[in-house]
């Protein structure tokens, strides 16, 4: 689950790391009085604007402007609020702002120039085990970073034994090109990210650009993260943090109906029993020539209600020009859901307007065959894997 900036800052100040501090705001007016009440707490005169949408690359779309004084406060909130923004990282057609987050400034004069960096905290899916890379090249797209200067990007490893050792965290800073008070503030910075990122069960953490502001503190000024959907249940507080207006609307749906649904962007409808077939059913769609428009595993008890479910969430891909069913009747046996694809289908109606591949093996396959086969409708059955996949290609050239 993904959180939006001021989310992911709240959490972040909850295990002790410094952010740039900021107030949610969803109209001008409010925006102006978070702008006041963060001058008392700061001593901030400039605000930055920052429209709340999960989605990097705001700044280039113009969703962050700097703010010098309460009208400005209020006329870039009413520019931004409502707005369409479009990022390198939105679809195409932007996404909507619907509230904006109103930092201090940290970007303020002083001794020295401040100092952007890059840093992030994941999981190395190879080793297993938790890394941070960083990059003393931050505030830019860290992808060009890695494509141009890859000497740049640097990575810790960490033993999730022991933990981020201090001498880690020491050459994370020495790295950055650190000294003095900064070097010390940034090896505190590390080991707190390390802890919050641990602590809050999370599986991303990026922060671009952490700030060495001109009094050489260590600032957060942006923050991503993606919590872990599986250990929500041990955070009810993350788990209502969720923004549904953010989120592929037909995997919400098919969320809450108990179906496990991931929108992509292919032509080819599946409705499968058990994500280990599902994926056998994409990989087996693209070896065809095809490409899979989802992943959908109905689970086990594949019955007229659930497939009727199914065929409404994959009919709302516009996409989509022919549906793949192939289900592993086991312990749910073969003709009852032959018999769920044909009450579905009979109860969808005009709805169902692309042709339907059904693949039935297992217990009873032979009589969902034939039933399939004798219902009238435009489904046709196949019983070999490859064959199955054949007709999709066929039913599509
Ligand atoms: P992103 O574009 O979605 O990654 O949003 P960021 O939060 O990273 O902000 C984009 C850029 O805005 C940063 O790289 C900074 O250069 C700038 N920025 C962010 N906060 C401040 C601030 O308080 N003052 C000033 N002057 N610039 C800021
Ligand atoms: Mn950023």
């Amino acid at each position: 689950m993904n959180l939006h900036e001021y989310q992911a800052k709240s959490i972040l100040s909850d295990f002790g790391v410094t952010v740039q501090r900021g107030i949610v705001a969803t109209t001008p007016e409010e925006a102006v009085e978070a702008a006041k009440k963060l001058t008392e707490e700061t001593g901030t005169g400039w605000h930055i604007v920052k429209a709340q949408i999960h989605a990097g690359g705001r700044g280039k779309g113009g969703g962050v402007k700097l703010a010098k004084n309460l009208q400005e406060v209020k006329d870039i909130s009413n520019e931004i609020i409502g707005m369409n923004l479009v990022t390198p990282q939105t679809p195409k057609e932007g996404k909507k702002v619907h509230q904006v987050m109103i930092g201090e400034d940290v970007y303020y004069p002083g001794d020295n120039e401040p100092e952007e960096y890059y840093m992030s905290v994941l999981l190395n899916r190879n080793t297993g085990r938790t890394m941070i890379m960083y990059s003393p090249e931050g505030g830019m797209d860290i992808e060009t970073v890695a494509e141009e200067t890859p000497e740049k990007v640097f990575t810790e490893e960490i033993d999730p034994a022991t933990g981020l050792l201090p001498f880690q965290a020491r050459r994370i800073a020495f790295n950055l090109g650190l000294s003095g008070k900064a070097f010390k503030g940034m090896t505190k910075f590390v080991s707190q990210l390390y802890n919050a990122y641990e602590k809050s069960d999370s599986s991303l953490f990026e922060i671009n650009p952490v700030l060495k502001a001109s009094d050489d503190r260590i600032i957060a000024v942006d923050a991503k993260v993606t919590l872990d959907d599986s250990a929500l249940y041990r955070h009810k507080d993350y788990a209502e943090m969720r923004d549904e207006r953010e989120e592929n609307p037909i995997e919400v749906e098919a969320g809450k109906a108990g179906l496990n649904y991931v929108d992509l962007d292919g032509n080819v409808g599946c409705m499968v029993n058990g994500a280990g077939l599902a994926m056998a059913t994409m990989d087996l769609i693209k070896q065809a020539g095809g490409n899979p428009a989802n992943f959908l595993d109905v689970g086990g008890t594949a019955d007229a209600a659930r497939v009727e479910k199914a065929f409404d969430l994959i009919l709302q891909d516009e996409n989509v020009e022919a549906i793949l069913i192939n289900i592993f009747g086991g312990i749910v046996r073969c003709d009852r859901v032959a018999q769920g694809v044909i009450d579905a289908y009979k109860n969808m109606g005009d709805r169902i307007n692309v042709p339907i591949i059904v693949r039935l093996q297992g217990t009873n396959a032979e009589e969902a065959k034939k039933m399939i086969d004798e219902s009238g409708l435009n489904v046709e059955s196949a019983v070999a894997f490859q064959e199955a996949a054949d007709k999709v290609q066929k039913v599509l050239s």
